[in-house]
C-alpha cells in the first residue's frame, strides 16, 4: 500500500505509523516534491488494507494506492480507487564507502561492483582493491564503484576450495579502511546474517541460493542493501518473488542482478550459461528495483567478458558486477573462477567506455526510448 500525503500533517502520519505497527508494517517515507510526501508500507498489508477507508479520510491524505501484484512491495505497477494503472518511481540502492562517497544504484549513472572472485590472500585483495581505487580516481568514478571479493563460496564439488571465511571478512574490512571502498561479499547462510550484517557494506545472494527463504528472509531482516542474482533455473517472477521475499521484512535495498540462465545450449565450452539480456528491461518494468548485469559468470572465459560486458549497456543495465585479476601470473594461483577473471587494465578499459557511452550514446538511446513511451502514452 502507498500513502500520498501532504506535508505538514505530523498527527496523521503518527496515526498511520501506529496502525502501520499494530499490523506488523513498517513504513517508508520517500520525501516527494514540495507539496507531497509518499509513505510506502512494507512487509504484508493485508490486515492494514482492513483501515483503507479510515487512512483514506485522515487529513492530508491525497491518495492510497492498492497494488495488484505478487510481489507487492517491489512492483513498479500500482492502481487507485478507480483502478487506474499508475507507475511508481524507480527507488535508488544506496551504499556510502569509508570515503563518505555515496553509491547510487538506479539513479542513471552506471555502477560497477567489482573485484576477484573470492579473497585467497590479503596480498592479492589488497593489491587489487588499490588498483581498483585508483582506476576511480583516475577516471573520476570513486563514487561509483564498490569492491566485490568472496569470503564464503558455493562450489560444486566439496573439495574445492570454499572461502576464507572470517577471516577474508577481516581482510575486506581492512581493504575497505586502506582504500575507503565500500565491499559486497556473499552470504550463504542464514545463521551468519547476525554476525556478518554488522561489518559488511552489501550482501550478495549468489544464484544457487536465490531461493533459500531463510536466507531471504534473514537478509531482509537486517536490512543491509544487498544483491540478488537470478537463480539460474529461475524465470523473472519467480526471481521477483525471490525479491519479495527480502522486501517483505522491511527492507527494499535491493538490487537485482541477471549473470545467465542453464539452457540446452549451456554445453561444448562456449556458454557457460546463456545471459538473458531481454529480462534486464522486463525487471526494470516490473519492479521500482535496479538491475545490473553480471558479464563474468555467463562467459566462463575472460574473452567474453568485455562483449557481455559492453552488450549489458546497451540493454541499459544500471550496473555490472565483473570479476577481475590483477596479474596474469596469479591465474595458475587463483582457486576459483580463473578463466573468467579479466585483467584489470582491460576492465579500465571498460570504465572508459562505459563514461563514452553515457556521454555519446545513452542521449541517442533516450531518443529512440522516448519513440516507444510517446507511443504508449500516445502523446
Ligand atoms: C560469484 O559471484 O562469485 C558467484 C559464485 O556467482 P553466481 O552465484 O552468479 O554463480
Ligand atoms: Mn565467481
Amino acid at each position: 500500500m502507498i500513502i500520498e500525503l501532504e506535508k505538514g500533517f505530523p498527527e496523521t502520519v503518527a496515526r498511520i505509523t501506529q496502525l502501520a505497527s499494530k499490523s506488523g508494517n513498517s513504513l517508508e517515507t520517500i520525501h516527494g516534491g514540495e507539496i507531497y510526501d509518499t509513505l510506502h508500507c512494507l512487509g504484508d498489508t493485508r490486515q492494514l488494507a482492513t483501515h483503507i477507508d479510515y487512512i483514506a479520510n485522515l487529513p492530508g491524505v491525497e491518495r492510497v494506492w492498492r497494488i495488484s501484484s505478487s510481489y507487492k512491495n517491489i512492483a513498479k505497477v500500482v492502481s487507485d480507487e478507480n483502478r487506474q494503472k499508475v507507475n511508481r518511481a524507480r527507488r535508488p540502492v544506496e551504499v556510502t564507502g569509508a570515503d563518505g562517497k555515496v553509491r547510487k544504484f538506479g539513479a542513471g549513472k552506471h555502477i560497477f561492483v567489482v573485484g576477484p572472485d573470492s579473497v585467497q590472500t590479503r596480498e592479492q585483495t589488497t593489491i587489487q582493491a588499490r588498483r581498483i581505487a585508483e582506476i576511480g580516481d583516475r577516471l573520476g568514478v570513486r563514487d561509483r564503484i564498490i569492491f566485490r571479493a568472496g569470503a564464503y563460496k558455493p562450489r560444486t564439488r566439496p573439495t574445492d576450495f570454499r572461502g576464507l571465511g572470517l577471516e577474508a571478512i577481516d581482510i575486506l574490512d581492512e581493504v575497505r579502511e586502506t582504500t575507503g571502498l565500500p565491499y559486497v561479499t556473499e552470504i550463504m547462510d542464514h545463521t551468519l546474517a547476525e554476525v556478518l550484517a554488522p561489518r559488511v557494506d552489501m550482501f550478495q545472494i549468489g544464484t544457487r541460493n536465490a531461493q533459500d527463504f531463510k536466507l531471504l528472509e534473514a537478509v531482509g531482516r537486517h536490512g543491509k542493501p544487498v544483491i540478488l542474482k537470478r537463480g539460474f533455473g529461475n524465470d523473472a517472477t519467480e526471481w521477483f518473488n525471490a525479491a519479495e521475499y527480502i522486501a517483505i521484512q522491511g527492507n527494499l535495498d535491493i538490487v537485482l542482478c541477471e549473470r545467465g540462465v542453464k539452457t540446452m545450449f549451456c554445453k561444448d565450452g562456449y556458454n557457460r550459461y546463456t545471459p538473458d539480456f531481454n529480462v534486464i528491461r522486463y525487471a526494470q518494468e516490473k519492479t521500482i528495483l535496479p538491475v545490473v548485469f553480471d558479464p563474468s559468470h555467463a562467459a566462463g572465459d575472460d574473452r567474453l567478458v568485455a562483449e557481455n560486458y559492453l552488450a549489458s549497456l546497451a540493454y541499459r543495465a544500471d550496473g555490472t558486477l565483473t570479476e577481475v585479476i590483477h596479474n596474469e601470473d596469479f591465474r595458475a594461483e587463483q582457486q576459483c573462477d580463473a578463466r573468467q577473471a579479466l585483467h584489470l587494465d582491460l576492465f579500465e578499459k571498460l570504465v572508459e567506455a562505459t563514461l563514452q557511452w553515457e556521454e555519446r550514446i545513452a542521449p541517442l538511446q533516450a531518443q529512440i526510448e522516448g519513440y516507444f513511451e510517446s507511443r504508449k502514452t500516445g502523446k
